[in-house]
């Protein structure tokens, strides 16, 4: 079967749950046997969004293959456990790139480049690009109907659309009906504008996916269908749920895989099994108990810069069959000494990544509140830096000890990485060089140390994780930071660079260079957040 492509468009307001919508369809055509793969189309200038604060988009993705990448492309992960590719993000900055490098080169020979059709076409190649054997490919255009940023992305898919026909080619679009709690309606207005606004560029959807807070009556749906030209059983409600994985059921009860399908005329009699996704369902709510995470970062302002971390601490409650609490707190407030009284109670403390030196000296005071306290403390690439520098300056006979991130020091226990080996390559850097997409990135190997606590965690020696970083511990400072209580349970094979460290004097303290939130998935909890969240069971039933 050639591939299917399903384009999912946003109406009316941005924040619609796009991604989750896209990922839940995707989710279930592969319950229903079909293999899937996802991809996301956004249209800023950025080539892709490493140089980008969280706070402004979010969370940065990073693949296996080390692209850094929107956060939806965690979704279509989490929800679909295919591992997502640099093949499946592209950004107008990356397709203006290409286009121009194209021009520069006389690949256009002589013509006009303009963008219809170049730049449309190299949207149309991409969406195109590198797909083998996959059955449905679900490509979700960023930002709202009617941006101007997104009209050249529109117009490519509505191109394709005629290109591929109605066979294998299926529009979806998202949009809100709002409540009007003093009318008591629920409003489909700005729905059948948003469907004039993607007419208005070609495109006729064929499936409504209208999200509300509230079912949607007969009459209503049927106004829309009427208005925006679409069948009735084809105008699907998307109501809100208490928990993103109770979307896959919600969906397939109101029939939108059904009507997926029928509209591409294959088979609908045998129900999907969704047994997986109830099960995880019920244990999100039914726990048997709570925990309480604090974790401590910079970017708390805009909570989906730490999404993917986020859910994986839900899937570490999911398979301990509690709920996960969390404490959300700026680092920098740990800058005053009293602070710490913040962290009272709490059964567990979790510094996550981060870039930069604001907030730094609050993120190692929570770090010695965890070691001293004896709470369980779990550092992600730059949780496990500040838990280093800590260890060093705490009884590593290195008071001055440092990052070279914040200028340059003869104690800087954590420095630049100017070479690492990638496969058979050497990866080279300098210290003045270009920002975007020259961290490490991307899957490596790291080797476990036997007798270690991750070792007993993973049940494997040899492991792979994703990376995103410019620095690193500095192997040569190994001696100091034994004696000060670390154990070097992870490096790197050629035994150059530290991966992960954690305490021997600890019931669970443990830091890794890599992000372990990104592999994490409902359905297969990552270990290091199964093993932490038991950790802080145990420890809220020793308080
Ligand atoms: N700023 C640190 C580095 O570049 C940590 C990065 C991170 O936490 N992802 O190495």
């Amino acid at each position: 079967m050639a591939t299917r492509f399903i384009f999912v468009t946003g109406g009316v307001v941005s924040s619609l749950g796009k991604g989750i919508a896209a990922a839940a369809l995707g989710a279930l055509l592969q319950a229903r046997g079909y293999k899937v793969r996802l991809r996301k189309l956004d249209p800023y200038l950025n080539v892709d969004p490493g140089t980008m604060s969280p706070t402004q988009h979010g969370e940065v993705y990073v693949t296996d293959d080390g692209a850094e990448t929107d956060l939806d492309l965690g979704h279509y992960e989490r929800f679909t456990g295919v591992a997502s590719r640099q093949s499946d993000n592209v950004t107008t900055g990356k397709i203006y790139s290409t286009v121009i490098a194209k021009e520069r080169r006389g690949d256009y020979l002589g013509a006009t480049v303009q963008v219809i059709p170049h730049v449309t076409d190299a949207i149309k190649e991409f969406i195109r690009a590198d797909l083998t054997d996959e059955e449905f490919c679900i490509c979700e255009i960023g930002g709202t109907v009617g941006d101007i940023e997104s009209l050249p992305f529109l117009e490519a898919i509505r191109q394709l659309g005629n290109e591929l026909s109605d066979e294998r080619s299926l529009f979806v679009h998202v949009t809100l009906l709002p409540y009007i709690k003093t009318a008591g309606e629920l409003k489909t207005k700005p729905t059948q504008h948003s469907v004039k606004e993607l007419l208005s560029v070609g495109i006729q959807p064929e499936i409504l996916l209208c999200r509300a807070e509230r079912p949607i009556p007969d009459g209503e749906r049927k106004k829309i269908a009427l208005f925006c030209n679409i069948k009735h059983e084809r105008v699907i409600a998307a109501l809100d749920v208490d928990t993103i994985y109770a979307v896959p059921i919600n969906y397939h009860e109101q029939g939108f895989d059904e009507q997926v399908l029928r509209y591409f005329n294959l088979p609908t009699n045998k129900a999907p099994d969704l047994s997986r996704w109830r099960n995880i369902v019920d244990r999100v709510r039914q726990p048997e108990g709570e925990v309480t995470i604090a974790v401590v970062g910079k970017y708390t302002s805009l909570l989906d810069s730490y999404k993917s971390l986020s859910e994986a601490l839900a899937h570490g409650g999911i398979a301990n069959n509690v709920r996960v609490n969390l404490k959300w707190m700026d680092s920098q407030v740990f800058e005053d000494k009293n602070a710490t009284l913040q962290l009272e109670g709490v059964n567990g403390i979790l510094v996550p990544g981060g870039f930069g030196e604001r907030g730094t000296e609050g993120k190692i005071r929570a770090a010695s509140y965890a070691r001293e306290k004896q709470i369980p403390y779990f550092g992600i690439c730059f949780g496990m830096q500040m838990a280093v520098i800590e260890a060093a300056r705490y009884a590593g006979g290195l008071t001055k000890a440092t990052s070279s991130e914040f200028g340059q020091s003869d104690q800087a226990v954590v420095g630049l990485m100017t070479e690492w080996i990638k496969g058979n390559q050497l990866e080279v850097r300098k210290a003045n060089g270009d920002m975007g997409g020259t961290m490490r990135l991307g899957t490596y190997p790291c080797n476990l140390l036997k007798g270690s606590k991750v070792r007993e965690i993973y049940g494997i020696d040899h492991i792979t994780e994703r990376h995103r970083h410019r620095y690193e511990v500095n192997i040569n400072f190994r001696p100091q930071l034994e004696k000060a209580g670390l154990v070097f349970c992870g490096l790197s094979p050629d035994g150059q660079l530290p991966e992960i460290v954690e305490r021997k004097d600890h019931p669970w303290f443990i830091g890794v260079q890599f992000h372990p939130e990104l592999k994490s998935k409902p359905l297969d909890p990552h270990p290091l957040f199964r093993s932490f969240i038991a950790a802080a069971v145990r420890q809220g039933r020793l308080v």
